[in-house]
């Protein structure tokens, strides 16, 4: 039995169990694979519209750039540097206070006489234009491609400060990621760092406002993603202490940005091939840049857009623009976020997942739906292998008790027939005389000869159980006087192995409705069990009676002082060859036949036959018998 549950774990169970195991992680795996796929598909669109918005600022750069151009066609660098301010402002909107720096490092415009924003840009910015001083500064350099003999040509054609002219030149802007740190994040070269710090090997590095891919929804758990290879949480976009000069190098245009008391101030600037020395800059309106950029919100393809809510976030995390204007979520924590430059420090474009449990939800149907099977296909191997397994256990007992059977009723067929044999051969010889020796061996020939009818009965009458072939001869009968008769012809012998049996019977008939030599059975295999389990007791009780509950019925009680059934036998001794006491170890010989037999009697007359420890020692075997009714009488 060991052997075949070792074999049944080894060989199914095991193996279910690590395929269950299995189709669980890959679903897991499948699952993590979806969600990053899905990531990666939406870091790459953020990253795409980061990268518009970074191109817009470069267009707003190369527009500055042609604009100087265009007015160093009229007038000279140096008298331009002059009235720098007020020129550029009046042909370029975007421009909130122009500046002209010599590279020696001189203010020339605006003068600190001039308007009240001028004088307050001269106080908070000269220092550092004039290289008297390193400041925290973001800054990216343009590719200086202002195209002078295109300029020169479309001057000569009179057309210099049309729309249209700064149209065409902006349309041939090739949005290029260059700005230091994401060119470093890509692994290519080109981060415009001071020279200290690049010398120093100490490249700041920013904490970043927003946190992306931390978007989930509270109500669902959040399956764990794997972690990603970069670290989303520090910014690429770094300041470095330089001062101005130091800045722009050999450079000759670029953007740059500083927080004054936590206002951002974005500057750009542009130095002439006509005269290097100088150098054009002008301070950029940030409402009407930002203006400019609010639109790249919408220009997400509508696949992924009605997914998400795309958002413009400036560098305290807070939204100037986004895709669903009734959106809210908590700005910090987007789904994905990219940053938009060194032009605009710590401003991203971020997405937020319009529904974060989308995903979710059915990942998790799906995991409790296979879960769920698996368990109920483990649950399903576990019950059929208990039910094998029991059904095993008790055909292996079976058999074992059919072999004890076979040895156990030929022990007991041998006992009696050698008794028989040795007691009639010493009465055929002649040579016992003594008649009451004789009479004495003729009583034990007779017992010993009911007893081998006795266990010839049982087992014939159990092989015609078995094979239903046992037919009752039911009539009216007093169940008084069968079981006087029966126990009356087992008296001599019992008392003459020292056995008191009493009787207990009613005066008057009890009538029942039954087969006269079936019932005499049961009261014989039961008298017999007495016996032969009684050990030193030799006091055997029978009583008969009508009990009144739970309706009218007869009771007929076999009592005796023996040792009575062990704990938890109770019902297994009515069992076919089950043998409580075991005749190796009892030394009481047995079939295990005959209480199987006695119990479907008692059913077959519409009883019960039951076994109670009697009290103070023993065993009380109970025949239920249904009383015969006047109805059941014609019968
Ligand atoms: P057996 O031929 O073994 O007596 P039975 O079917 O008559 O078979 O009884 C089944 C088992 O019930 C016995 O082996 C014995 O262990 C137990 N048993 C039956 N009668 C008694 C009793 N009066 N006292 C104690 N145990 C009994």
């Amino acid at each position: 039995m060991r052997k075949v549950a070792i074999v049944f774990i080894l060989t199914v169970l095991i193996p279910s169990l690590g395929l269950a195991w299995l189709a669980i992680r890959s679903l897991r795996d499948q699952q993590y694979s979806l969600e990053r796929q899905e990531f990666l598909l939406y870091q790459s669109a953020v990253d795409k519209l980061a990268q518009e918005a970074e191109g817009y600022l470069d267009q707003q750069q190369q527009q500055f750039a042609t604009q100087v151009e265009v007015m160093l066609q009229e007038s000279r660098p140096e008298i331009l540097a002059l009235s720098f301010d007020e020129t550029i402002r009046k042909a370029w909107p975007m421009a909130e206070i122009g500046f002209a720096v010599s590279l020696k490092g001189k203010v020339i415009n605006p003068l600190l006489t001039g308007r009240p924003e001028a004088r307050q840009f001269r106080l908070e910015n000269d220092r550092f234009l004039c290289n008297a001083e390193s400041v925290e500064v973001y800054w990216n350099t343009g590719r200086g491609s202002v195209n002078l003999s295109a300029l020169d040509q479309k001057n000569s054609l009179g057309g210099q400060n049309s729309p249209q002219f700064f149209q065409a030149q902006s349309q041939t802007i090739v949005p290029i990621v260059q700005s230091g740190g994401q060119s470093q994040s890509q692994g290519g070269q080109g981060g415009y760092y001071g020279t200290d710090q690049v010398q120093s090997g100490k490249i700041p590095t920013a904490k970043r406002v927003v946190i992306p891919q931390s978007q989930t929804d509270p109500s669902q758990q959040a399956i764990p993603m794997p972690p990603l290879p970069t670290d989303n949480t520090y910014s690429r976009v770094q300041a470095s202490e330089a001062e101005f000069h130091q800045l722009i190098g050999e450079a000759s245009e670029g953007m740059m940005a500083r927080f004054l008391q936590n206002r951002l101030n974005v500057m750009t600037w542009y130095r002439s091939p006509r005269n290097s020395n100088l150098v054009y800059g002008a301070k950029l309106d940030l409402s009407k840049l930002t203006d400019g950029l609010k639109s790249v919100v919408h220009t997400l393809n509508p696949e992924l857009g009605g997914n998400v809510c795309v958002a413009l976030l400036d560098d305290s995390a807070r939204p100037v623009s986004r895709s669903h204007p009734d959106f809210t979520a908590s700005w910090k924590r987007p789904f994905v976020a990219a940053e938009i430059g060194e032009a605009l420090p710590h401003w991203e474009i971020a997405f937020y997942q319009l529904n974060p449990g989308k995903l979710n939800s059915a990942a998790v149907t799906l995991k409790f739906t296979l879960a769920l099977l698996v368990s109920l296909l483990l649950m399903a191997i576990i019950i059929g292998g208990w039910l094998i397994g029991r059904d095993l256990h008790r055909e292996l007992r079976l058999a074992r008790q059919k072999t004890d059977f076979v040895s156990n009723v030929s022990h007991e067929l041998k006992t009696p027939l050698t008794s028989i044999r040795m007691f009639a051969e010493l009465l055929a010889d002649g040579r016992v005389t003594d008649p009451d020796k004789q009479r004495g061996y003729l009583h034990i020939i007779t017992a010993e000869s009911a007893r081998l009818t006795r266990l010839i009965n049982n087992v014939l009458d159990f092989a015609r159980l078995e094979r239903g072939e046992k037919k009752y001869q039911m009539h009216q009968l007093d169940v008084a006087t069968v079981t006087r008769d029966s126990a009356e012809a087992l008296r001599a012998h019992l008392e003459s192995h020292g056995f008191k049996l009493e009787l207990s019977l009613p005066e008057t008939p009890v009538y029942v409705i039954g087969d006269a030599d079936a019932l005499a059975q049961i009261v014989v295999n039961l008298l017999s069990n007495a016996e032969k389990y009684s050990g030193e007791s030799h006091d055997i009780r029978l009583h008969l009676f009508v009990a009144a509950y739970p309706f009218p019925h007869a009771e007929l009680q076999v009592l005796d002082r023996g040792r009575g059934v062990p704990k938890g036998c109770e019902e297994k001794i009515f069992e076919q060859f089950y043998r409580a006491h075991d005749s190796l170890s009892s030394g009481i010989q047995g079939s295990g036949l005959g209480l199987t037999l006695a119990r479907q009697i008692a059913r077959a007359h519409g009883g019960e036959l039951k076994y109670i420890a009697r009290e103070g020692g023993g065993s009380c075997f109970t025949l239920h018998l249904p009383l015969a009714t006047p109805s059941s009488y014609q019968t």
